[in-house]
């Protein structure tokens, strides 16, 4: 049976849907959350439940096609040619366990939803910046969170999966039942089964406290040096990031930052007031903006300034061992650079604390790096991609290819692969878990490097 063949029989008896090129709506469907990435699937298919999700898997193993599990594109590769692109929203699935401190979430619910059940319950999930990322998406990537030094990758908090296998098998898989898959469903992605439901662990947060420092521009290789310093005496309760910000002259932004250049330091304390850590960091200079006090994870979603629709731009992300005063001051003067101006924030995310000892094996792990940096280059209407490619070539470049260490794969770019998240021998690991549960590979490799 021929491709096209295989998929419209199956769609005679697909409750969800299923949308091949040319019909109504596939534009749309086809596109991940990143517009600038291409993607040109074979068909979208939205199953209603399992035994839609059964239906292709099979259907697909008869026409050779593979089977793409995609939530939402954030970390979309652009590479689906012949593949069946799954969106798995009608798996929304939400139940917070609080006795076994735990939340049950389905494949399609998104990170918002699960902060605001848990709003006011003094428990938190380890979710990311963005409320619109999928809990299944990030957290088979790794996850790296605002609570990632109290409790490690949002993949080490993830207890249990319920997994369709390729053989039709639909089981709860744990530590206990299969390590090996678990290994890999913590940051290695979609290679083990379709993922229809995650048990996650809740962590303990009662007295939230957070704290936002500005400076101008000038004070940036000063307060970068202060929050490196800090770092060596923060408490594992203790999560800090910095942005390095140059906002366009752009009239569509607030007259307070547009066209400005300022370094925001914030802080997110799970133990309470955690001033007395800033002391240093304050004392760089004065501060255009100064606040802090109790906070919630609603509030942070709030305050976050992640898009929530879909955008296009270009991003970069490099894992550092160290941020000497070399580094600190490469930085600070390529912010400088005129021809730079594509980039608009430079973010350096503490590492350390509990991501130096994860609770539970995987594949995605940041033990070995102290900064996780990520360079954002949005793409304005008209504005040309190849000065914003150009100037994540020179941000990789400021930094000494010694320094660079593996990274979690949530921050990967497109086309980057696996080999930059884990080890030679992990990758081989990795391929090995695929033979055993996958011999025909119906399911995409996803980010596994190609031979
Ligand atoms: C604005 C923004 C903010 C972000 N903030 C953070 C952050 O703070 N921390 C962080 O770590 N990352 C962050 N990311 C990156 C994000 O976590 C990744 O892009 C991740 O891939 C989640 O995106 P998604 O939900 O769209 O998943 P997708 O990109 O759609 O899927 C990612 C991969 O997960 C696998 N997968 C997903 N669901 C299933 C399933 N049900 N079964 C089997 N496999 C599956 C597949 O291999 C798939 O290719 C951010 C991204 C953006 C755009």
């Amino acid at each position: 049976m021929s491709e096209s063949e295989a998929l419209v029989v199956l769609r005679r008896s697909f409750d969800g849907s299923l949308i091949f090129p040319g019909d109504d709506g596939f534009e749309d469907a086809r596109k991940p959350w990143n517009l600038s990435i291409e993607q040109r699937p074979a068909a979208v298919a939205r199953p209603a439940h399992l035994d839609d999700l059964r239906r292709l898997l099979g259907a697909a193993r008869d026409a050779g096609l593979t089977v793409a599990v995609q939530p939402r594109g954030h970390g979309a590769g652009g590479d689906l040619e012949g593949a069946v692109l799954v969106r798995m929203d009608r798996f929304d699935e939400l139940a917070v366990d609080h006795r076994a401190h735990v939340v049950r979430v389905g494949a399609g619910v998104q990170w918002g939803r699960v902060v605001d059940a848990l709003e006011g319950s003094g428990w938190a999930a380890p979710s990311g910046s963005s409320p619109v990322v999928s809990v299944a998406g990030y957290t088979l990537g790794g996850g790296h969170s605002w609570l990632s030094r109290t409790a490690g990758l949002g993949s080490d908090n993830l207890r249990a999966a319920w997994v369709l296998r390729v053989d039709g098998t639909h089981e709860r898989i744990d530590d206990d039942s299969d390590p090996e898959a678990m290994w890999a469903l913590r940051g290695a992605g979609g290679i083990v089964g379709i993922v229809t439901a995650l048990e996650i662990d809740l962590v303990p947060t009662p007295a939230l406290w957070g704290a936002s420092l500005t400076f101008d521009a000038a004070d940036t290789a000063a307060a970068i040096r202060a929050v490196r310093d800090l770092s060596a005496s923060a408490p594992q309760t203790l999560n800090v990031f910095m942005n390095s910000m140059r906002m366009p002259d752009a009239p569509q932004l607030p007259a307070e930052i547009r066209g400005k250049s300022f370094l925001t330091v914030q802080a997110l304390s799970s133990a309470g007031d955690a001033g007395a850590h800033l002391a240093g960091v304050r004392a760089v200079g004065a501060r255009l903006g100064d606040t802090s006090g109790p906070t919630s994870p609603a509030t942070l979603v709030a305050q976050s300034t992640e898009p929530t629709e879909p955008t296009a731009g270009r991003g970069a992300s490099i894992a550092l061992g160290n941020l000497d005063d070399a580094a600190i001051e490469a930085v600070a003067e390529f912010r400088q650079r005129p021809e730079q101006w594509p980039i608009i924030g430079i973010e350096f995310r503490m590492l350390g604390g509990a991501l130096g000892t994860p609770r539970r094996a995987g594949f995605a792990r940041l033990e070995s790096a102290n900064w996780l940096v990520y360079a954002l280059a949005p793409l304005f209407p008209g504005s040309p991609a190849a000065a914003g490619d150009a100037s994540l070539t020179g941000f990789r470049e400021v930094f000494p290819p010694g320094a660079v260490q593996r990274t979690v794969p949530t921050f990967l770019g497109p086309g980057q692969t696996l080999d930059l998240a884990g080890s030679a021998a992990d990758i081989d690991r990795l391929r090995a878990t695929r033979r055993r549960l996958d011999p025909d590979g119906v399911l995409h490799e996803g980010r596994l490097p190609r031979r």
